[in-house]
């Protein structure tokens, strides 16, 4: 679909996803009318600092906002923060807002992204980490002076959150269910050493722990595992995955499957809705399939191709995915699916400021890792989605992926 040159386009969502797709339509040249409508009541902001520098005391909450205030109008993007979207009525082309106000629209992109998945055990002052204010109230409570801070679930959340907290100097814990802290994420080896990096630092990790029972205890909390171990501490923080937010389509009729089902061009089963970003489920180019990306990355560009879409370009989306993190100063990088190799390669120790790591199956790259090498990272992106058989005997000691991806 193309909207009409004069027509309104609603984006549902104030996350990179839908910011960026905002903003792209006004670099594509579309002058026509763009609503940019989120239920967060602060301006689009920067969400990988909500577990990273926004829970340092000092760090000033404006220098995460993605645009300055003024630069939404000078853009004629009409923000409306603290609105929500109510219902959508596909064969009407509307939405309903909180409030009983009805929009129409010519298009309409779903970037309503996700919430942190619930552990299934109610914990009673457990807090959870999605926004800005969330982030502002954890960091009043971090700044408190010998705080306990136990954090479930040991994934980008969890171990951001627990290496933010002792930067703090927090005393922390981290309950893991899985075998390794940052499974989903990293190789065996690379999270390996990341867990050596907590625990250098002082945080102790307890793996294979699942949280069956939780009460309070003199105003603070106590947890207990299957197993009868049991923990207390002043502040719980639950990081266990996220929930794609695809209700409103789901109730609309759209198909959904663990997030909105799209086609290459971010389009919905619904004509004139697109979606993008965490909540959208889009066919994999490299891997086959369909997948649900949850990083930044992937949803700012995501969301600029939703845009180029509905602006009427068709070009399919293409991009291999990737993501960083950032822990006691070492950032680590991954990009395509670094643990779904059938074989590992190190190039440099992991455990160091500078290696890489390469997921292969067959000749194939499917993902990479690495820290201190960021050339080597973008040419993995580069090799991954290309396809391209990687020759053996360039992979022995020293590798530069920058050359074999020229
Ligand atoms: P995650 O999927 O990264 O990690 C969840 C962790 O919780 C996993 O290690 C999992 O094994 C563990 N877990 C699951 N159930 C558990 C249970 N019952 N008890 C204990 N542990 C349990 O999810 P997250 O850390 O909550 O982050 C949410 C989303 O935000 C993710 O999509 C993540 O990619 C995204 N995020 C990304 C970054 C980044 O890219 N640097 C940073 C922060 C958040």
């Amino acid at each position: 679909m193309t909207v009409p040159p004069s027509g309104r386009v609603v984006i549902a969502g104030t996350g990179i996803a839908g910011a960026t797709a905002a903003e792209t339509l006004r670099k594509r040249g579309f002058d026509g009318e763009v609503v940019l409508l989120g239920a967060d009541p602060a301006p689009p902001y920067r969400r990988p600092m909500v577990s990273k520098e926004l829970l340092a005391a000092a760090f000033p909450a404006e220098k995460a906002l993605l645009r300055p205030p003024a630069a939404w109008p000078e853009l004629r993007i009409d923000l409306r923060t603290g609105t929500r979207i109510e219902a959508l009525d596909p064969s009407a082309s509307r939405v309903a807002l909180a409030g009983g106000t009805a929009l129409g629209y010519d298009a309409l992109l779903l970037a309503t992204g996700g919430r942190p998945r619930s552990l299934g055990v109610p914990i009673p002052g457990a807090v959870t980490l999605r926004d800005r204010h969330d982030a502002t109230a954890l960091r009043d409570v971090l700044a408190r002076p010998g705080i306990e801070v136990l954090v479930v679930g040991g994934g980008l959340i969890g171990t951001e959150v627990a290496a933010s907290a002792r930067a703090g100097g927090a005393a922390v814990t981290i309950l893991e269910a899985g075998p390794r802290i940052l499974d989903r994420v990293f190789p065996q080896p690379v999270s390996a050493a990341l867990e050596q990096l907590h625990r250098a630092h002082g945080v102790a990790v307890q793996t294979g722990t699942a949280v069956t029972e939780a009460d309070e205890i003199s105003g603070r909390t106590r947890l207990r595992s299957a197993d009868g171990r049991e923990w207390i501490a002043d502040v719980v923080v639950v990081a266990v995955g996220m929930t794609p937010d695809d209700e409103l389509a789901r109730a609309a009729g759209l198909r959904v499957d663990d997030g909105i089902v799209v086609d290459e061009f971010c389009a919905t089963s619904a004509p004139g809705i697109y979606a993008a970003g965490d909540v959208a489920r889009f066919p994999d180019p490299v891997h086959g399939g369909s997948v649900r990306v949850e990083h930044w990355n992937h949803a700012q560009s995501h969301g600029a191709a939703a845009a180029a879409a509905i602006v009427g370009e068709r070009s399919p989306y293409r991009e291999v995915p990737w993501c960083w993190t950032a822990q006691y100063g070492r950032t680590v990088q991954a990009a395509g699916r670094p643990t779904a190799g059938a074989e590992l390669i190190l190039d440099g120790d992991p455990a160091g400021d500078a290696f890489l790591a390469l997921a292969l199956t067959g000749d194939r790259l499917v993902g990479a890792v690495a820290a201190g090498r960021p050339r080597d990272l973008r040419a993995a992106r580069t090799l991954i989605g290309s396809g391209a058989g990687l020759p053996r005997h360039l992979l022995d000691g020293s590798i530069d992926l920058v050359a074999l991806a020229v």
